[in-house]
């Protein structure tokens, strides 16, 4: 891959030809919406919005992660940019996406296997083990690929109420004034789904986050055992 070929076709090609509309961004972006997707390379929010630059602010990490505000493993990159995009560019949407095939959704299922290999990775993407070990208990007896494909959907709408656990972000939805909705992308069809806060999953997500809840206050309290041992 030219990747030095590429930025001066993008000079020659793209810039020069368009000088007036980049004359119109240079100064300041005004993004319309927040885009929080994985970071796998198939996943592109100017071609899934057939947008230009200056439209989307984004968010990219593996399995299209939002940290819950209550929880100890403060991850200040995802939140910070969050934060940027809901309070001081005031964006008019927050679209979470998950996709198709996504490894890192793969991976939670098999989280044992990534902790020495992938050390950064399993931590990351434990955030999201609840959701997995909530489908098995659920439906025990489905496919194994069936559950991951519900794993990439649930995940993403799981994602929303993680959102809504910082004030910032549920105050402007419950004023009326942010649009928050989770996508399912399938790169196989091209097609995506859409799902309100209020979804098809909402009291699936309630129980996972009680239980997530409980297991992390079990946590704390194992810890704290351990440290006075
Ligand atoms: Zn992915």
């Amino acid at each position: 891959m030219d990747l030095k070929r590429r930025i001066e076709e993008f000079k020659e090609m793209e810039y020069e030809f368009n000088k007036d509309f980049y004359a119109t961004i240079k100064e300041q972006q005004h993004p319309h919406t927040l885009f929080i997707a994985c970071s796998d390379s198939r996943v592109d929010a100017e071609t899934l919005f057939q947008a230009h630059a200056g439209e989307i602010f984004q968010i990219r990490n593996v399995a299209n992660i939002v940290p819950r505000e209550e929880e100890p493993d403060t991850h200040p990159s995802v939140v910070s940019a969050i934060e940027y995009a809901v309070i001081v560019l005031g964006v008019e949407n927050l679209i979470v996406c998950g996709h198709s095939n996504c490894g890192g959704c793969a991976a939670i299922r098999n989280l044992e296997k990534y902790k020495e290999k992938l050390p950064y990775t399993a931590e990351w993407i434990s955030q999201s083990i609840t959701i997995s070990d909530y489908i098995d208990y659920r439906y025990p007896d489905m496919k194994e690929e069936d559950k991951i494909i519900m794993l990439e959907k649930l995940n993403a709408v799981q994602q929303l109420d993680n959102l809504m656990t910082y004030e910032f972000v549920r105050k402007r939805v419950e004023a009326g004034d942010l649009n928050l909705q989770a996508y399912y992308y399938n790169i196989g069809t091209g097609t995506i789904s859409v799902y309100d806060y209020d979804s098809v999953f909402s009291d699936m997500i309630k129980e996972i986050t009680s239980n997530r809840k409980l297991m992390y206050e079990l946590k704390t309290q194992a810890d704290s055992f351990n440290h006075i041992e």
